[in-house]
């Protein structure tokens, strides 16, 4: 008898969306109770993390900042490896795999070893955050251009365009960056920004343990210090937070775990 052909692998890289399960395309959910192997990092919520099925091997990769459970080097070649072991593979991100998600990176390797590759979109973090916050991002009255930027810190400062993020009529997302937090208000300001600009900081937006916390430039370093704020934190910059006071419409405690 000749042996079966041997089981395809496909690697799908899932963006499983900010943390609310429900927000989760339906091509997320189709293929997590379909997988054989979900690879997810440190961002995916407990309650998406649900919809995988038993049977289904979990790998956690971690990537919390400063704790890289898996380097990123072992990821792509876990991946790879899983895939040509005929392994239906999704690796789950929070939010969108290509919004800081390097989701990108992941995808070459496989590319490159001709392993089978295909992307579902989740919802980034700077929508469904604030959305849950009530932060329309571009309320015409405010603002017409948002820009998403990183805040990671490298050596210890957030080195990012200055000039660009203090443009007026624009809203500014930042991703990762709760620690650079004081150097980030300090350097708009010093590049020519109102100092009465408000800003937003959202911690766990859309889950249970949400929490939104608006202030100035000037003064949200002192407020993030006094909430005790933790990670992940998105922080959203423009005249457009203060609609937040009138459109917040999010009550974390009501938040349920979809069932
Ligand atoms: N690919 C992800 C982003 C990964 S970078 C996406 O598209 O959303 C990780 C950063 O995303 C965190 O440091 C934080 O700034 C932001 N983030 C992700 N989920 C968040 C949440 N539920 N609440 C607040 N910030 C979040």
């Amino acid at each position: 008898m000749k042996p079966p052909f041997p089981r395809t692998g496909c690697v799908y890289l899932v963006g499983a969306g900010p943390g609310d399960a429900e927000l989760m395309t339906l091509r997320a959910v189709r293929l997590l109770r379909q997988a054989d192997v979900v690879v997810y990092d440190n961002l995916v919520s407990k309650d998406v993390l649900d919809f995988v099925p038993p049977e289904a091997e979990r790998i956690y990769a971690g990537k919390r900042r400063n704790e890289h459970t898996l380097r990123q080097e072992q990821i792509n070649a876990l991946l790879v490896k899983l895939a040509q072991e005929g392994k239906q593979v999704v690796r789950l991100k929070g939010g969108d795999p290509f919004i800081f998600g390097r989701g990108g990176e992941e995808l070459q390797t496989l590319a490159a070893h001709g392993v089978a590759f295909e992307v579902v979109p989740g919802v980034t973090a700077a929508s469904g955050v604030s959305s849950y916050a009530g932060i329309p991002l571009t309320h015409r009255d405010y603002a017409q251009s948002c820009l998403f930027v990183t805040g990671h810190l490298k050596d210890g400062t957030a080195d990012l365009d200055w000039p660009s993020l203090v443009r007026l009529h624009q809203t500014v997302v930042i991703y990762m960056g709760l620690g650079g937090l004081p150097e980030i208000c300090h350097q708009m300001m010093a590049h020519g920004a109102d100092p009465a600009l408000p800003i937003a900081v959202v911690q766990d937006g859309s889950l249970s343990t949400q929490r939104v916390v608006t202030g100035t430039l000037a003064t949200m370093p002192e407020r993030v210090k006094q909430a005790g704020l933790k990670s992940p934190c998105l922080t959203i910059i423009g005249e457009v937070v203060k609609l937040h006071d009138s459109l917040a419409w999010f009550t974390p405690a009501m938040a349920v775990t979809a069932t």
